[in-house]
């Protein structure tokens, strides 16, 4: 697979279907155009790209999955503590993430994904779950769904990576619904075990394309296509109103400090790396206003 600028990229999004006998509800993102902004905004090389890729597929499928408008975040530590990747999805489609580790994080014993989900009452419903090195991210979402949300799931997240270059990424689930009898539960299973064991090679065949996804996932059964979410992508959601309200948490002696110092002050956003300049008349009007 060659290179595509990202200008030539089509728009990521994805959609959800159910399938008429009321066993199956299907949801497929494609992710490629957020994550390559990700990868790019955190510098992200080797193996962390991978990882960041399937991390904010998998977010986003549980956005999705469980409540499309409310934040998800998905928080990987590595094994022994080395390493946090961090995405962090919004309900109005936007998806950043952090990664910082000095070397890529090591799934196995001890690595853990930690998912938050903002409820709408405001609360967060939090989970947490090993990410075993057989079963990875894909693996990680599925039993947080299932231990934590009580969703029966199967559940896949993978990419295609060229030189630190995200060609393709995306991702499904297929939640089992209340009226799935055995018959198409196991036709499922069997087809998700064989045909779907090397999801990035389907991505690659179906274009990273969540409408042909669904198809192939539903060959031979009638479906409905039910939601389909647009305008997904890389966005941040920082801005200088943001920077100087962070601020605002700074004791009142270091405010002052900082004024005496009268050096205008740069901060840069973690997601993004945008460069904030706070001058010290801005520093005053906070130390005034708390
Ligand atoms: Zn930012």
């Amino acid at each position: 697979m060659a290179t595509t600028d990202l200008e030539s990229l089509p728009p990521d999004r994805a959609i959800s279907a159910v399938t008429h006998d009321g066993s199956f509800r299907v949801i497929a993102v494609r992710s490629t155009r957020t994550v390559r902004g990700l990868v790019k905004s955190q510098r992200a090389t080797g193996p962390t790209v991978e990882n960041l890729a399937d991390l904010t597929a998998g977010t986003i499928l549980v956005r999705l999955t469980m409540a499309p408008n409310y934040r998800v975040q998905g928080i990987i530590q590595g094994a022994g503590g080395h390493g946090t990747l961090v995405a962090d999805s919004w309900p109005d489609g936007g998806t950043r993430g952090l990664a910082r580790a000095n070397s890529p994080v090591v799934f196995g014993e001890g690595a853990r994904m930690q998912v938050m989900r903002t409820m709408p009452n405001g609360a967060m419903h939090q989970g947490i779950v090993e990410v075993s090195r057989e079963h990875r991210v894909s693996g990680a979402v599925m039993n947080y769904l299932l231990e934590s949300e009580q969703v029966t799931s199967a559940l896949g997240v993978a990419s295609v990576v060229s030189e630190n270059e995200v060609l393709i990424s995306g991702g499904y689930v297929v939640q089992l619904l209340p009226e799935c009898t055995e018959p198409p539960l196991a036709v499922m299973y069997e087809r998700l075990r064989h045909d779907f064991a090397d999801l990035s090679r389907v991505l690659v065949e179906v274009d990273g394309d969540p409408d042909k996804l669904v198809a192939e996932i539903l060959a031979g059964m009638d479906y409905t296509r039910t939601t389909e979410f647009d305008d997904l992508d890389f966005r941040c959601r920082c801005s200088s109103e943001r920077v100087l309200a962070s601020l605002a948490t700074v004791g009142k002696a270091e405010l002052e400090d900082m004024i005496r110092k009268a050096e205008p002050l740069s901060i840069t956003c973690d997601y993004c790396q945008q460069e904030y300049q706070v001058q010290t008349e801005m520093l005053r009007g906070l130390l005034t206003a708390s």
